[in-house]
């Protein structure tokens, strides 16, 4: 069976320079394994993606020079799949879910943080600091028939106790995960049946994904994927972590970054061949 490699940006912006290196990146381990290459749209987030995006994202693509299989998989096509992995680990009692508003998520943050600093994950955001998984059966039955928002939360240490020490495959060798780090991660959003740490895992599975090469940013964030992966009996890809590509004061690009957009720097007259030498590609 020939590795399969997928790119899958957001459509919630323009592609920049970063989103080039990781798609030439996958092009080219699956060019020289042998390969196939896919190409997913992550548009979960239905407020932030707008189809011109998604249009753009295959003008710049194909610009580069990029080839991808048909059907480009589409996450807002996949809800079911979603929930259907929520409801199994529902069954196993992992999950629960959480009404607070985001403003009331900082007001319980910084009440914690006035006895001493509160944990952070590994992207610097506060651990979830709320207590929705002591609520009674009863009373999240109220809540839910009051029609109140809610997220659904992975209980963290039940699942970690379930699952016991876990690895990943990062460049050929085995990289100890740490998914605790994490705290109560949401695995459906108040607004969809799913967030994109459980979709990431699903669609990857769904698509035989062998291979999964992205920005250095996620590294961390594989933590969790290989624990939800082990709760759903997944396969494990391997996990290729490249170099992130930053702007003038050192800072990860952004979507509204317009200097490093790949259609700003199209229209200013560069080159496909420009941009993998700006890449160090070349
Ligand atoms: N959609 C994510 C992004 O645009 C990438 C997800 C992944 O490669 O796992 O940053």
């Amino acid at each position: 069976m020939p590795p399969v490699f997928r790119f899958a940006p957001s459509p919630n912006g323009y592609l920049h320079l970063g989103h080039a290196l990781s798609a030439l990146l996958n092009a080219g381990m699956a060019r020289d394994s042998g390969g196939r290459l896919l190409l997913r749209i992550e548009d979960i987030d239905r407020s932030r993606c707008r189809p011109e995006f998604e249009a753009a994202i295959y003008e710049d693509l194909a610009w580069l020079g990029l080839n991808w299989e048909q059907p480009v998989r589409r996450q807002s096509e996949h809800f079911d799949e979603y929930r259907a992995a929520l409801t199994r680990l529902d069954a196993m009692g992992l999950i629960y879910p959480s009404f607070e508003s985001r403003a009331e998520i900082a007001a319980l943050v910084a009440a914690r943080e006035q006895h001493a600093p509160w944990p952070r994950d590994p992207d610097g955001a506060p651990l979830y600091p709320g207590d929705a998984k002591t609520l009674t059966p009863a009373e999240r039955a109220r809540l839910i028939a009051s029609g109140a928002p809610y997220a659904l939360r992975l209980d963290m240490a039940a699942a970690v106790q379930r699952i016991g020490p876990l690895t990943w495959l990062e460049g050929g060798s085995g990289h100890a995960a740490d998914p605790a780090a994490w705290g109560d991660v949401i695995l459906a959003r108040k607004d969809a049946p799913g967030s994109y740490h459980l979709a990431v895992v699903v669609d990857d599975a769904a698509l035989g994904v062998t291979d999964v090469v992205r920005g250095n940013d996620l590294f961390h964030a594989t933590s969790v994927h290989r624990l939800l992966q082990s709760l759903l009996d997944l396969p494990a890809p391997r996990y290729h972590h490249h170099r992130l590509i930053l702007d003038a004061d050192g800072r990860k690009l952004s979507k509204s970054t317009q200097a490093t957009a790949l259609r700003e720097r199209r229209a200013s007259g560069a080159t496909p061949s420009d941009i993998r030498k700006v890449l160090g590609l070349d």
